[in-house]
Order: C-alpha cells, then structure tokens, then sequence
C-alpha cells in the first residue's frame, strides 16, 4: 500500500469549536488573515512527527482553521489532519502513530477553496510511481489554467484508488499542485517538479515529499516566507525562522526566490526553476510574521519598533500616554513612545484565549463586542490624553468600538497611529482582508476615516518610511494592498477568487478522489462599491 489519508470525522471536526482562535478582535471585523503555515523535517532517528507538531505550534498564527502532518517511514506515507488548532488535531497518542523520518506539516488559512476537511493539507496523492504530499503558504493565480491542465492529463493514469472514496472534493489550488506533480509516469518526481514549477503564477512557499525525500520551492517573487534550518540529524524547512528556534534547529538561510531544493540520504539539492524577481510581502513585517522571526536578515521585532519611530516622526501627537493595541500595535508602539518621549504604557488587557465559539453568545454578551477580547485599565486611561498604535484597518469597526470603549474609560482624547498606510486593495497572494467595497480606506480620506471611528486625529504611516524601515529595497516588496500594483499579473475577475474552483461544475478531478467542483470569482473583490 503506498500510503493513506485519515478520513474525517463524522462531523468533518473532531472537537467541540471549530478551532479558529483569530486575530480579530471583533469577530464580525477580522483583521487581516494569514495564509497559512508549513514545515517540513528529513532527519532519520528524530521523531519527526513531533518536531513537525512543535514546528506547527509555532505558526500557528499564520493559519487556525485546520492543521495536518504527513509522515513517510521510506516504505509509506500516512496523512493526518483534521480541522481545528495544531493543540486541537494532535494528541500523544495520534502523534505516537506517526512513525518515520520524514514529515511535511500544515497550519491552514483559507484563501483557495472553502475552511473544510477536505481542503486540509497536506493534500495527498497515491501513483503507482510513489505518493506525495504537499503542504503550501500562498496563493495561485493562474488556478484555472492549472485546472484544465489537470484536465488534460486526462484519466488519472497511474494513480491509486485511496480508501476515503467517495468524498466530495477537494477546491483549493493546492490540490491541482499535487495533481500536477504527482503525474510523473516518465521521469521523477524531482524532474517533474522541475518542470511543473515554471508554470504556476502567484505566491507558493512549498514543502512537500513522497516516500523517502523531502522538497521545498519558493515562488520567483518570494512573496511568503520560506527558510532553511539543520538539525544535528537532518534538516528543516519552515515558513519562519521561529519555527526552527521551537525545534531547535539552527538557521542556515532562506529558500531564495524561484529555488527548489530537495533533501535525502544524498544530501541538499538545489536547483533553480526560475530567475529570481524578488517582491517579498510587505506585510509579512508590518502584521503577518512573528516578531521573534528573521526575515530578510532583520529581526522582525526591530523592524516594528523603527516602524513605530518613524510613524511618531511623521505624525506627533501631544499626548500623556502611547498604548499598543495589543498584541500586535505593541512594538510599533514601544517605536513610538521611545521617538516621541511619551511614556508607553499597558491601557488594555486581551484575553487571548477568546475564539470562535459554537456556543452562541447571549444578547447581553454579544453587545459586549469588542470587549470579549479586550478589557480597558480604567486606573491607567482615566483623564489621559492617549496616542493608541494599530497596526492596520481593514473595516474600521474595530477602532471605532475601541476609541468608544476608551471614552467610556475616561480617556480625555484619542488620537490614533497606524504603522501601515491605508489598506485600499484586497490580496490575491494569499492573505485574506475584504473586498474592496467592505475596506474602509478604499473611498474615504484620512480625515473621513478620522470622523468615522470618531478619533482626535488619525495617522497612518507613508508607503516610503515603512518600507524604509524594513531596509528592503521598494522594488524588492509586493506593496498591492496599499497601492494596487500587483506584482505579478491577475488574470480576468472571474478567474480569481476564494471559491473558483466551488464555481461550476466542471467534471474535473483535481484531487483523485472524486468531482463535484462549484465557486466563486473574484469581480466582488475588486470592483468598488
Ligand atoms: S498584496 Fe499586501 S498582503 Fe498581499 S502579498 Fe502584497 S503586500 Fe502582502
């Protein structure tokens, strides 16, 4: 038997909740959502399913809806995945039954394909010449073009009946990847990767394998993150650099932009499937990544707290105290307060454990709002005059709840700092903000924004002193979101979208399990209101 995937459960979930513990702090206004989380290990005499579980554990705020690992032991590869958080999925005893030396892991965030079990990764595919799994961060764009493609490799030749059938399909373009790559009946799978890769469009940070070897690629832009650990065993690769610290893998350097590498008993492979045309995502620094990550050699951290300086240079507030929304304001804040001698100091409390719920809130609770997650130290903001650091606004219901929230407190003004620029463009690279209709910036003014959330005055930092602070060349960063030049071309409105491939049905079978595929389009995401 080549492999096998754990079917869900009788629910699609096998906890109670469905596992999503957002960043948001109103669950009707989600801030931005990341795009999911990989990490991959080949290290032989290391419980491999446990560093990737570690590994996981540490991303998980890239991705909270479903989280998998898949692990070969060189004869075959077993899939474990479920909906929910990595602590959710994973006990000791599913992670004792994962033996080998070789695992890929995923933590996911929807932006191809609906938040359901069978669009959990990592995705699987049984051939004859093997199976593959393959987890991905990022977002295609040329995914309809990839879908006919796996049309016409027609009838699934060479690959296995697996014992889940039937199952509804899965719709993410992850899956048409793996469908891709796992149509090798001629060459190897590292020389079909080699050829695959040039054809896909969009951002992808990969990490997949099939039954002895380990593989990583990095789309040409580099748009999400991908690095390179060693462990004195074996190696890792993993979205961010916090990821290797969690395993204690030490690390060696970043996947480059349009690299594949490939890791076995040999040793490192790595070849080049395309020339490198870096344009890393802006926000992986200003929200996406961890702060204790690494990225582009700069502490992500520090590159927050010289986001916030900036931010207090170019707009000054007379102010008593600087307070983060935390947790995420937090560095740029500290930035703030240390450029503009204001005191910092801790004006709101997250509870940081409130989630999604199936439980429904009472009419009582559910007026409280914003309030299920953060709470106002009265003692600290009464009679203040208070400068109050975000890090973006999508819809602006948040800030509005929350400088409500810091009048009712006592706060004498709210004067409110933002360490992005405005967000006016939706994200086809895989982060999930809104439409364009439902972003607040896109049609109001600074000043309008100001009288909507009802602030004293408003400042979001200008595009050239954030990426300034990043020390990343302009023309090395995606900046779409705040400026809508998308580095690498959209195809038509209908071709784009969450639920593409849940749009129509097109009798194509993208994950060899069965077909049944309708969706979306993306015209929504784009026009104006
Ligand atoms: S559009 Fe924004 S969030 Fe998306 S990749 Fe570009 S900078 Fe990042």
């Amino acid at each position: 038997m080549p492999g096998q995937e754990t079917p869900p459960g009788p629910h699609g979930r096998r906890r109670s909740g469905d596992g999503r513990l957002t960043h948001a702090l109103d669950p009707h206004d989600a801030g931005p959502q990341d795009a999911c989380g990989v990490f991959g290990v080949w290290a032989p005499g290391e419980d491999v399913a446990k560093l990737t579980y570690f590994g996981l554990y540490a991303l998980q705020h890239r991705g909270q809806e479903s989280a998998g690992i898949a692990v070969s032991n060189g004869r075959q590869i077993l899939v474990f995945k479920d909906m929910g958080l990595v602590s959710q999925v994973f006990d000791e005893a599913t992670l004792e039954s994962l033996k080998g030396y070789v695992a890929v892991g995923h933590a996911r965030y929807s932006t191809t394909g609906a938040s359901t079990w069978h669009n959990a990764q990592p995705t699987f595919r049984p051939t004859e010449t093997g199976s593959i799994a393959l987890a991905h961060n990022g977002n295609l764009t040329n995914t309809r073009e990839l879908l006919d493609r796996v049309a016409a490799l027609g009838g699934a030749a060479g690959e296995l009946e697996i014992a889940t059938k039937p199952t509804p399909a899965s719709t993410n373009d992850t899956s048409l990847v793996t469908a891709l790559l796992a149509h090798h009946p001629d060459t190897s799978l590292e020389e079909n990767a080699a050829t695959v890769l040039p054809g896909l469009r969009g951002a992808f940070s990969f990490v997949w394998m099939d039954e002895n070897t380990l593989y990583a690629a990095r789309d040409p832009q580099g748009i999400r993150p991908l690095v390179l650990g060693r462990l004195e065993r074996g190696w890792v690769v993993a979205s961010e650099t916090a990821a290797l610290d969690i395993v204690g893998a030490s690390f060696i350097r970043e996947v480059e932009p349009g690299e594949m590498v490939a890791i076995d008993e040999d040793g490192l492979r790595s070849r080049r499937f395309a020339e490198p045309a870096p344009k890393h995502c802006l926000f992986e620094f200003v929200y996406l990544a961890r702060p204790d990550t690494l990225m582009n050699q700069r502490r992500v951290h520090s590159v927050r707290v010289e986001i916030g300086r900036r931010l207090a240079e170019e707009f000054p507030a007379e102010a008593d105290l600087v307070m983060p929304v935390p947790e995420s304001g937090t560095p740029a804040a500290i930035g703030y307060a240390e450029a503009s001698g204001i005191p910092y100091g801790t004006g709101l409390v997250k509870n940081s454990y409130v989630g999604r719920t199936f439980i429904q809130p009472s009419q009582t609770i559910r007026q409280l709002g914003i309030r299920l997650k953060l709470n106002p130290l009265r003692d600290v903001i009464e009679g203040k005059r208070l400068v109050v650091v975000d890090d973006s606004i999508v819809r602006g219901n948040t800030q509005r709840a929350l400088v409500r929230m810091l009048r009712e407190a006592g706060a004498r003004e709210v004067h409110v700092r933002i360490s992005s620029p405005p967000v006016k463009w939706p994200c086809f690279y895989g982060i999930d903000f809104a439409t364009r209709a439902e972003l607040i910036a896109n049609g109001l003014t600074t000043d309008e924004i100001r009288r909507s959330i009802d602030a004293d005055s408003l400042g979001y930092i200008s595009l050239e002193q954030l990426v300034e602070a990043t020390e990343v060349p302009m023309d090395d960063l995606c900046r779409a979101c705040f400026d809508g030049v998308y580095p690498v071309e959209l195809p038509a409105p209908e071709h784009l979208g969450k639920h593409l491939l849940e749009l129509s049905p097109v009798g194509t079978d993208v994950d060899g399990l069965s077909a049944s595929l309708a969706g979306g389009g993306a015209r929504d995401s784009l026009d104006r209101p």
